[in-house]
Protein backbone atom coordinates (compact mmCIF):
# COMPACT_ATOMS: atom_id res chain seq x y z
CA UNK A 1 0.00 0.00 0.00
CA UNK A 2 2.85 2.48 0.98
CA UNK A 3 4.97 1.59 -2.09
CA UNK A 4 1.47 2.01 -4.68
CA UNK A 5 1.23 5.73 -2.51
CA UNK A 6 4.80 6.69 -3.14
CA UNK A 7 4.37 5.34 -6.77
CA UNK A 8 1.16 7.72 -7.26
CA UNK A 9 3.11 10.83 -5.38
CA UNK A 10 6.30 10.19 -7.84
CA UNK A 11 4.05 10.20 -10.93
CA UNK A 12 1.57 12.78 -9.64
CA UNK A 13 2.37 15.63 -12.38
CA UNK A 14 2.26 18.46 -9.25
CA UNK A 15 5.68 16.77 -8.70
CA UNK A 16 6.92 17.45 -12.01
CA UNK A 17 10.12 19.98 -11.91
CA UNK A 18 7.96 22.18 -13.62
CA UNK A 19 4.86 21.83 -11.86
CA UNK A 20 6.29 22.44 -8.48
CA UNK A 21 8.34 25.45 -9.93
CA UNK A 22 4.49 26.58 -10.71
CA UNK A 23 3.25 25.89 -7.52
CA UNK A 24 6.26 27.75 -5.74
CA UNK A 25 5.37 30.52 -8.07
CA UNK A 26 1.70 30.81 -7.13
CA UNK A 27 2.44 30.76 -3.63
CA UNK A 28 4.58 33.96 -3.98
CA UNK A 29 2.38 35.50 -5.92
CA UNK A 30 0.13 35.42 -3.29
CA UNK A 31 2.28 35.70 -0.44
CA UNK A 32 3.69 38.77 -2.59
CA UNK A 33 -0.15 40.20 -2.97
CA UNK A 34 -1.11 39.59 0.49
CA UNK A 35 2.10 41.39 1.31
CA UNK A 36 0.73 44.54 -0.74
CA UNK A 37 -2.82 44.10 1.12
CA UNK A 38 -1.00 44.88 4.61
CA UNK A 39 1.15 47.41 4.15
CA UNK A 40 0.22 51.00 4.64
CA UNK A 41 0.62 53.04 1.78
CA UNK A 42 3.12 55.76 1.70
CA UNK A 43 4.74 57.58 -1.06
CA UNK A 44 7.90 59.27 -1.18
CA UNK A 45 9.25 61.31 -4.08
CA UNK A 46 10.60 58.99 -6.79
CA UNK A 47 13.90 60.80 -7.74
CA UNK A 48 16.62 61.10 -5.49
CA UNK A 49 16.73 65.00 -3.72
CA UNK A 50 13.61 66.11 -5.90
CA UNK A 51 11.56 68.83 -4.23
CA UNK A 52 8.31 70.06 -5.14
CA UNK A 53 9.59 72.60 -7.16
CA UNK A 54 11.17 70.31 -9.62
CA UNK A 55 7.75 69.68 -11.00
CA UNK A 56 4.99 71.62 -12.28
CA UNK A 57 1.62 70.50 -10.51
CA UNK A 58 -0.60 72.21 -13.36
CA UNK A 59 0.48 69.72 -16.17
CA UNK A 60 -0.96 66.87 -14.38
CA UNK A 61 -3.64 67.07 -16.89
CA UNK A 62 -4.01 69.07 -19.54
CA UNK A 63 -0.58 70.07 -21.02
CA UNK A 64 0.18 72.70 -24.14
CA UNK A 65 2.22 70.24 -25.79
CA UNK A 66 0.28 67.94 -26.43
CA UNK A 67 -2.49 67.49 -29.49
CA UNK A 68 -5.67 65.81 -29.91
CA UNK A 69 -7.10 66.28 -26.94
CA UNK A 70 -4.97 63.62 -25.59
CA UNK A 71 -4.14 64.37 -21.41
CA UNK A 72 -0.54 64.24 -19.85
CA UNK A 73 -2.14 62.04 -16.97
CA UNK A 74 1.04 62.05 -15.25
CA UNK A 75 4.25 65.01 -13.86
CA UNK A 76 7.55 65.45 -14.86
CA UNK A 77 10.07 65.50 -12.82
CA UNK A 78 13.09 67.61 -13.92
CA UNK A 79 16.43 66.27 -12.40
CA UNK A 80 19.55 65.83 -14.31
CA UNK A 81 20.62 63.00 -16.34
CA UNK A 82 21.37 60.06 -14.89
CA UNK A 83 20.04 61.05 -11.39
CA UNK A 84 19.03 57.73 -9.43
CA UNK A 85 14.98 56.95 -9.36
CA UNK A 86 13.86 55.55 -6.48
CA UNK A 87 10.10 53.08 -6.16
CA UNK A 88 8.01 55.60 -4.39
CA UNK A 89 5.90 52.88 -2.57
CA UNK A 90 6.89 49.44 -1.93
CA UNK A 91 5.53 46.78 -4.84
CA UNK A 92 5.82 44.43 -7.15
CA UNK A 93 7.37 45.40 -10.54
CA UNK A 94 4.85 44.39 -13.63
CA UNK A 95 6.95 45.35 -15.97
CA UNK A 96 10.18 46.50 -17.05
CA UNK A 97 11.00 47.42 -20.43
CA UNK A 98 10.25 49.51 -23.29
CA UNK A 99 7.16 51.47 -23.68
CA UNK A 100 6.70 53.35 -26.51
CA UNK A 101 6.07 57.01 -25.94
CA UNK A 102 7.27 56.77 -22.28
CA UNK A 103 10.86 55.11 -23.54
CA UNK A 104 12.45 52.61 -20.83
CA UNK A 105 9.30 52.24 -18.48
CA UNK A 106 8.42 50.68 -15.43
CA UNK A 107 5.18 49.57 -13.50
CA UNK A 108 5.35 48.82 -10.05
CA UNK A 109 1.76 47.48 -8.46
CA UNK A 110 1.82 49.20 -4.69
CA UNK A 111 -0.72 48.75 -1.57
CA UNK A 112 -4.20 49.88 -2.66
CA UNK A 113 -3.84 48.54 -5.90
CA UNK A 114 -2.41 51.46 -7.72
CA UNK A 115 -0.02 51.19 -10.46
CA UNK A 116 2.89 53.70 -10.63
CA UNK A 117 4.52 54.40 -13.94
CA UNK A 118 7.82 55.66 -14.48
CA UNK A 119 8.88 57.07 -17.65
CA UNK A 120 11.53 58.20 -19.97
CA UNK A 121 14.59 56.34 -18.02
CA UNK A 122 18.20 56.06 -18.78
CA UNK A 123 18.79 52.79 -17.65
CA UNK A 124 16.45 50.22 -15.63
CA UNK A 125 17.82 48.17 -12.64
CA UNK A 126 17.46 44.54 -13.14
CA UNK A 127 16.16 42.39 -10.26
CA UNK A 128 16.01 38.50 -9.54
CA UNK A 129 12.90 38.76 -7.62
CA UNK A 130 10.56 41.49 -8.67
CA UNK A 131 9.70 43.21 -5.39
CA UNK A 132 10.70 47.08 -4.49
CA UNK A 133 10.99 48.41 -0.95
CA UNK A 134 9.96 52.30 -0.53
CA UNK A 135 13.47 54.03 -2.07
CA UNK A 136 15.21 51.11 -3.65
CA UNK A 137 16.64 52.56 -6.71
CA UNK A 138 14.79 51.31 -9.95
CA UNK A 139 16.74 53.11 -12.17
CA UNK A 140 18.08 56.53 -13.61
CA UNK A 141 16.45 59.76 -15.09
CA UNK A 142 16.82 59.63 -18.52
CA UNK A 143 15.51 61.28 -21.68
CA UNK A 144 13.99 57.88 -23.78
CA UNK A 145 11.34 57.97 -25.76
CA UNK A 146 8.77 61.18 -26.51
CA UNK A 147 11.49 63.60 -24.41
CA UNK A 148 12.70 66.60 -24.91
CA UNK A 149 15.22 67.21 -21.81
CA UNK A 150 16.11 64.28 -19.13
CA UNK A 151 13.09 64.25 -16.55
CA UNK A 152 10.65 61.44 -14.80
CA UNK A 153 7.31 60.98 -16.05
CA UNK A 154 5.63 59.84 -13.05
CA UNK A 155 1.56 58.57 -13.01
CA UNK A 156 -0.67 56.72 -10.57
CA UNK A 157 -3.11 54.21 -12.06
CA UNK A 158 -6.43 53.03 -10.12
CA UNK A 159 -7.91 50.54 -11.76
CA UNK A 160 -11.07 51.46 -9.03
CA UNK A 161 -12.28 54.73 -9.98
CA UNK A 162 -12.85 57.78 -8.00
CA UNK A 163 -16.49 58.39 -8.94
CA UNK A 164 -16.42 62.15 -7.03
CA UNK A 165 -13.21 63.11 -9.99
CA UNK A 166 -15.46 62.44 -12.83
CA UNK A 167 -16.13 65.57 -15.16
CA UNK A 168 -18.94 66.70 -18.16
CA UNK A 169 -16.05 66.55 -21.02
CA UNK A 170 -14.44 64.67 -23.57
CA UNK A 171 -12.00 62.90 -21.10
CA UNK A 172 -13.48 63.78 -17.89
CA UNK A 173 -14.32 59.62 -17.47
CA UNK A 174 -10.65 59.54 -17.30
CA UNK A 175 -10.07 61.11 -14.92
CA UNK A 176 -11.77 59.06 -12.14
CA UNK A 177 -8.67 56.56 -12.79
CA UNK A 178 -5.70 58.55 -12.13
CA UNK A 179 -4.39 60.20 -9.21
CA UNK A 180 -2.46 63.75 -9.41
CA UNK A 181 1.13 62.70 -8.06
CA UNK A 182 1.72 66.49 -6.98
CA UNK A 183 -1.07 65.71 -4.69
CA UNK A 184 -0.32 62.49 -3.64
CA UNK A 185 3.39 63.23 -3.08
CA UNK A 186 3.08 66.71 -1.06
CA UNK A 187 -0.55 66.03 0.97
CA UNK A 188 1.28 63.13 3.41
ZN1 LIG B 1 5.21 63.51 -18.81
Amino acid sequence: MARELIQAIRQSRYLTPAGTRNAFNALLLVLCLQWLYACPEKTIIPVMGAQPYDWNPYLFWDCPWLTNGEKHKGIDIIKKYGTPILASTHGIILYSGDLGKYGKAMIILSPGLRFHLYGHMSRMNRFVFPLVLRGTEIGAVGNTGTSDCPHLHYTIFSPLPDFRLFEKNNSGWLKMFFLNPHEVLTQQ
